[in-house]
């Protein structure tokens, strides 16, 4: 077997050290590591996106989860991706409706987005995890993945990328060429997976569930199908007659075991009668076989299907038993340990003796963790953010809380304003993981969560004007979908629903956000026209040059209302008369100032002679509706 790369061994034995204490009481009973990322949380329909969360939360209320257990997932890169799935399916799935053969439904581009950056994840905490298991010998678990309905070519209910076969695929690039089982003890057949290892007598498929999918079956599966309505009698028995001749055909040096909790009687969307007991003894039965003395083969255990809130009850009782004596703690419930999370989420300070050694120097003013290690082992603490902790401060722009803004839109009358229009119980989400910026969304709330009312995406700006700090709208989505265009509300060129009326009060929020924050001012780029001629009534042009096209623009279709005006921009039927060409949008930044040199240089006659010697330049002429442009000709 060879073994993960030297750097990762180094800091893998870095953090042993680090994981000294716990690790001393679980070295008895096999070791358990734990991966997980805040990008797992995906709102899908029958999905808990808080599954793993409250596994953590429930596995910490029971002290099993001392500081720096959980490693944090990384995006799975494209070039691991390609090793198992095909580069038409790759780039379908960035086209519009790209994701509608996988999901059955058409998701708004926010979700789509999501749903791959998050599965993206959960293939890099299988692939993780992998490389967590084959360097201790023992467990590691990712509180997500199992994406076992993603074939090569194509991806299907709700599986886009196939983390067991990707982070197979990365082993063995990496020279590892020992035998794998892949235990599938999800409801679902393991169609995807059996399909991609068909021809691979190295992997060996196991799948026990209710319907078969696929006639697909390869030289090294297993595929027993048991129909509707299974008891825990049939399903024990077919896995301990089952699974052993597998496991003995196989000889395997690493074991994958998908610990779906669909087959639960309790499930949302399965047809199952499996009891508590019955969904651990199976966990156990698995872990049993795989760890017998002789063999102490490596385990990835990965979370799989399991549907309504509280499918994750299962996988906490399970992971608890693996501590030493096997005794599994019974979960709080769903209700309980929601509570403890919105507790925290109140900014309930962790005690300090939670934090790890290094922390607790930190929070003594001595030293800090060493930079590198920042992104490989997290506490508890840090996957806080979502639950409040003050270990990585999870706050727009680093100042404001998901609560201070809550409050904040709630004291403007904003959240009122939303619940007159039909949404009662409007959401506040926050998304600060986002290389291009931070973002807050408002969605319509638990009658229509995906409805996405407002998105907002900001970013410190410090480049695009020398000596200025300026709050960037990266982004600005503001709709009330569930309104149709009318002439007091008409379509306008970018915009899928009508707006919502409330632009003056998020610049309004937004200038009090830069006082707070001592920037100079608020900036964004506007993509058309009307939000243009918009721009230029709330604020001014970063450059005089800007303004005077705007200017120049504006005269050309004077006489128009905004809709009419925006789209003979947008067709092309504003035609420059210097070019000839019909006049081509480009990125012109608006700013609204703040501090009093941003306003001094904006009122400054500089700025204004040189706006006006811009408009003077321009000559735009308005072609009659119906006329193409000369270029379209
Ligand atoms: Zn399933």
């Amino acid at each position: 077997m060879r073994s993960p790369s030297p750097s990762l061994l180094r800091r893998l034995r870095r953090g042993r050290r680090r994981l000294g204490g716990w690790l001393g009481g679980w070295l008895r009973g096999p070791s358990l590591e734990l991966v997980y990322s805040e990008r797992y949380q995906l709102d899908l329909p029958g999905n808990d996106a808080l599954r793993g969360e409250r596994i953590l939360s429930a596995l910490d209320g029971a002290g099993l989860l001392p500081p720096r257990a959980v490693h944090r997932a990384g995006l799975a890169p494209f070039r691991e991706l390609r090793r198992v799935h095909t580069d038409a399916y790759l780039d379908a799935l960035s086209r519009p409706g790209g994701l509608l053969e996988v999901f059955g439904l058409e998701l708004p581009e926010h979700a789509v987005e999501r749903a791959m950056t998050g599965q993206r994840a959960m293939v890099g905490g299988t692939a993780l995890a992998s490389r967590l298991a084959l360097a201790s010998g023992q467990l590691a678990a990712n509180l997500g993945g199992g994406l076992h309905h993603a074939f090569a070519g194509k991806g299907e209910r709700f599986c886009i990328f196939n983390d067991v076969a990707v982070a197979i695929a990365g082993l063995r690039a990496e020279g590892f060429a020992a035998p794998i089982l892949v235990v599938d003890l999800d409801l679902h057949d393991d169609d995807g997976t059996r399909s991609i290892f068909a021809g691979d007598r190295s992997v060996h498929t196991f799948s026990v569930h209710n319907r078969t999918t696929t006639e697909v079956r390869g030289e090294h599966a297993t595929v027993v199908e048991l129909g509707a309505n299974v008891d825990d009698a049939t399903y024990l028995e077919t896995i301990r007659r089952r699974l052993p001749p597998a496991f003995d055909a196989a000889q395997p040096g690493l074991v994958y075991y998908l610990a779906g909790c669909d087959p639960a009687a309790d499930d949302a969307i399965g047809d199952w009668r499996i009891s508590p007991a019955g969904m651990l003894r199976r966990d156990r039965l698995v872990i049993e076989l795989v760890r017998r003395r002789e063999r102490r083969v490596p385990v990835v255990i990965l979370l799989a299907g399991g549907y309504g809130q509280h499918a994750w009850r299962y996988s906490a009782r399970f992971f608890s038993s693996l501590r030493p004596g096997g005794q599994a703690i019974e979960p709080p419930t769903t209700a309980e340990v929601t509570l403890t999370r919105y507790r925290r989420l109140a900014g309930e300070p962790p005690a300090p003796e939670r934090l790890a050694p290094a922390e607790r120097q930190t929070h003594h003013g001595k030293q800090r963790r060493p930079p590198g290690d920042a992104d490989w082992e997290l506490s508890f603490e840090d996957l806080l953010p979502n639950l409040g902790g003050p270990q990585r401060p999870r706050r727009l722009l680093g100042a404001c809380s998901r609560q201070q803004l809550e409050l904040m839109l709630e004291r403007t009358g904003l959240l009122e304003r939303l619940r007159q229009l039909g949404f009662p119980q409007p959401a506040l989400e926050f998304d600060l993981e986002h290389a291009g910026g931070e973002t807050v969304r408002v969605l319509a709330g638990p009658d229509g969560r995906d409805e996405l009312l407002a998105e907002l995406r900001l970013r410190i700006d410090r480049r695009s004007a020398p000596d200025l700090a300026l709050l960037r709208i990266e982004w600005l989505l503001l709709q009330n979908p569930r309104e149709a265009f009318t002439p007091a509300r008409p379509h306008l060129p970018g915009q899928e629903h009508p707006g919502l009326g409330m632009l003056r009060d998020v610049i309004a929020l937004l200038v009090v956000a830069c006082e707070r924050l001592q920037l100079d001012g608020v900036l964004w780029v506007p993509a058309h026209f009307h939000t243009a001629a918009q721009g230029r009534r709330a604020g001014s042009y970063l450059h005089p040059e800007d303004e005077g096209t705007v200017r120049a623009l504006e005269r050309a279709v004077a006489g128009l209302p905004l809709p009419a005006a925006a789209f003979a921009v947008e067709q092309g039927r504003v035609i420059d008369d210097a070019t000839g060409a019909p006049f081509a949008w480009r990125p012109m930044p608006v700013v609204v100032p703040v501090s009093d040199r941003l306003r001094r240089q904006l009122a400054g006659e500089e700025h204004r002679r040189r706006a006006d010697a811009a408009a003077a330049a321009h000559a735009f002429r308005l072609l009659p509706r119906g006329t193409s442009s000369p270029e379209e000709r």
